[in-house]
């Protein structure tokens, strides 16, 4: 718990949990699976790791966790794949069975928390990762791949 005020910095907006939280809608393609969560702006965060880019087809993928208890299935019914990686560790990808699209993944025994894909999010426009992890593992042309390419 923070309770530190500058009050120096009279311009500066203090900035609270509250204002980075963000109440969500998320959908797989085919619209099977809807849900709503409570999500915090500030952990939205690409994953460069050879797992990611396999399972979601890309060259990275972007997520965002949620408190299991801030997350609410509205419809539908997902299907889990067991992932185990290189080094042993388990865990269960969460999809559309009909159109296969990605919603969560998430601990394999006594879940809190979902790893929400960001691409499922009505919201994502909004959600700018703030941190990237497994940079090892990365296309090497991901650093810069914005300032690269032009729109078409
Ligand atoms: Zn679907
Ligand atoms: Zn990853």
């Amino acid at each position: 718990m923070s309770n530190i005020t500058d009050s120096s910095k009279k311009t500066d907006r203090p900035k609270t949990v509250e204002q980075s939280s963000l109440n969500i809608e998320g959908s797989c393609h085919c619209k099977k699976i809807q849900y709503t969560a409570l999500i915090d702006l500030n952990r939205v965060r690409i994953c460069h790791c050879n797992d990611c880019q396999v399972t979601s087809g890309s060259a990275f993928r972007i997520n965002l966790p949620t408190l299991k208890s801030d997350f609410q299935l509205v419809c539908g019914e997902l299907k889990t794949y067991i992932k185990i990686a290189e080094s042993g560790n388990q865990r269960a990808l969460c999809f559309c069975d009909n159109c296969g699209t990605q919603i969560y993944s998430t601990a394999v025994n006594d879940a809190a928390e979902f790893n929400l894909r960001v691409g499922t999010i009505k919201q994502r426009q909004k959600l700018v990762p703030q941190s990237d992890q497994w940079g090892s593992e990365a296309l090497p042309w991901t650093r810069d791949i914005m300032d690269k390419c032009r729109l078409i």
